[in-house]
């Protein structure tokens, strides 16, 4: 046990653990360190792996420290959302992370040529395909572009 540490896990309803922790969790985001007794530490161990987006470190009681989920979640293959123009202009919005991706636009007369990249959001992380909002969002860019004469 961590002398003078003890377990801050809170059930929904309940007095918090108290049991002496064994070791830490620490939220890289914003560095804060919680002490867990050993059933508690090894919950939040499964919780880390169940979710990709936590990034969390744990400490054990010997000074060993994991860290859970620092790569970035694998790229989607597929597009989020592709669009023709026109017969002549490509869109795709490819993922680059759970909340981030690109949207690319390219010239399908011109051997698809890359014209114009941005880096845009994904609302919701979309898990379940584009927001509509996004989708307009995009469209908007695509069409300013092409009605400036960018290309
Ligand atoms: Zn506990």
């Amino acid at each position: 046990m961590i002398e003078g540490e003890v377990c801050a896990h809170k059930p929904w309803e309940g007095a918090v653990c108290g049991r002496p922790a064994v070791g830490y969790v620490v939220t890289r985001w914003n560095g804060r360190q919680t002490p867990f007794c050993r059933e508690h530490l090894d919950s939040c161990k499964l919780t880390a792996r169940m979710f990709a987006d936590y990034e969390w470190d744990v400490i054990e009681e010997d000074g060993t420290r994991t860290a859970y989920n620092t790569a970035p979640p694998p790229a989607d293959p597929d597009p989020v959302w592709e669009s023709t123009l026109d017969k002549k202009y490509r869109a795709e919005v490819r993922r680059t992370g759970t909340g981030t991706a690109e949207l690319v636009l390219i010239d399908l007369t011109d051997d698809n040529r890359e014209l114009v990249r941005w880096a845009v959001t994904l609302a919701y992380g979309a898990q379940f395909g584009p927001d509509v909002q996004d989708v307009a969002d995009w469209q908007e860019k695509i069409e300013g572009f092409i009605d400036r004469g960018e290309r």
